[in-house]
Formats: C-alpha cells, structure tokens, sequence
C-alpha cells in the first residue's frame, strides 16, 4: 500500500510519515501543491492525505484538478479547526474523508485503514481467500485461523494481492506499491520474495502466471 502526504509543515509530515511506516505503509512526502498535484496525476497510491492550505496551489485546486482529470483514488483532507466551509468544500470536490488539524494520529490511522479497505470494497479488517487471511489492524497473516512469522515485505505482498484478489497484478504494478523509494526495485528480488511466500504459506497460495504477473484467486468463503 502507497500513500502519499501532502503536508507543508516538515514536522507534521514526518510524524504522519512514520506512523504510516510502522503500520508497514509506503510513504512519499510532497511539500506543495504543485507537486503534489503532479505526483498524484502521474503515480498511483492507494490513498492520498492531503492538507488544504499549501504554498503554489492550495489543497482544494489540487483535488479538483486530479478529479476533473479521471484520478478516482481516496483523498483524505485535513482541514483547519472549525473551518466547516472549508470540509464541505473539499467534500463536494471529491474528498473521501477529512480530519481537523490538530489531529491525534491514531484517529488518523483509523481513518486510513477504514478508507482503504473502503475503496477495496471490503468492509472487515480480515482480507480472506480460502485458508489464507491477513489481519490488516495487526499486520498478521493467517493461513487455516494459524498465524504465519512474515517479514514486513512478504505481509505487504500478501496484503496488495488479496485487496486485489481474483486479478493478476503485475510484477511493475508490485514494486511500485511494495518498494520505498530508496529500495532496491528489482523484479529477481520480487520473485525470491514470492518463493519464499510459498514455503511459508503453502505452494498455491501466490499463483504466477508466466509472462503477466501473480495473482491471489477470489475466495469463494
Ligand atoms: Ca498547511
């Protein structure tokens, strides 16, 4: 999972950043509006944290411009305290969700995990398909209600496919959402990870369809 904050205040951003990162989130940072509404435009997250007062474009233009150009991602706002204008506003812009500032992070994190299984369409914090299931609260992956030792890697892998279970995802599509920036972003390494995967939950639990990417099939429990 990818998620971008767009927050012009360094120490706000960094706090929200790291507590993203403990909940195994990939994060990028963008300082203004401009970036933020390239970034938005020309990447793709799985959610979108974006402040409304930002230098060189403010928060509300950003979502408007990404709504008007087809982006559907969920954005949650963070508004000014008490500014209720601003919240219907970005509202009736296409905002998904919206905190006040100042914030407590669990709420925020709250909020986030809501929204992104909102958007998958899965209203449990438990993703199944057949024996397999991730517990996206805790972080922990179960196969037959059992819980499996995984790396931070492995559970975001096994997370991604199962929010898009029943679809190949492709090895491009993986690294993207898997990988920091920094991250070696190798395709050899994404395979050893998926390899590993099998061993520990089970030979058909990642399928691989040569030539287009992996694929979680769709639970029928
Ligand atoms: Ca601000």
């Amino acid at each position: 999972m990818r998620i971008l904050v767009v927050e012009d205040e360094p120490a706000i951003a960094a706090s929200v950043s790291e507590a993203l990162a403990a909940s195994g989130y990939q994060t990028r940072i963008a300082a203004d509006g401009d970036e933020a509404w390239f970034l938005g435009d020309t990447e793709d997250f799985d959610l979108i944290i974006l402040d409304l007062g930002l230098p060189r474009m403010d928060g509300l233009s950003v979502l408007k411009r990404w709504r008007a150009g087809g982006r559907h991602m969920p954005v949650l706002i963070l508004t000014a305290r008490g500014a209720w204008p601003e919240r219907v506003e970005g509202i009736d812009a296409g905002a998904d969700d919206y905190l006040a500032k100042p914030f407590q992070i669990e709420e925020l994190m709250a909020r986030v995990r809501a929204l992104i299984r909102r958007s998958a369409g899965h209203a449990s914090p438990i993703l199944a398909s057949g024996p397999l299931a991730v517990d996206t609260r805790q972080m922990r992956v179960m196969v037959d209600g059992s819980n499996v030792a995984v790396s931070p890697l492995e559970y975001r892998l096994v997370a991604y496919l199962l929010h898009h279970q029943g679809r190949v995802v492709s090895p491009g599509e993986l690294i993207e959402h898997l990988y920091g920036d920094d991250d070696a972003r190798d395709a050899n390494a994404l395979e050893a990870v998926v390899m590993r995967l099998r061993k520990k939950l089970g030979a058909g639990a990642v399928e691989t369809r040569r030539g287009f990417g992996y694929i979680i099939p769709a639970g029928s429990e």
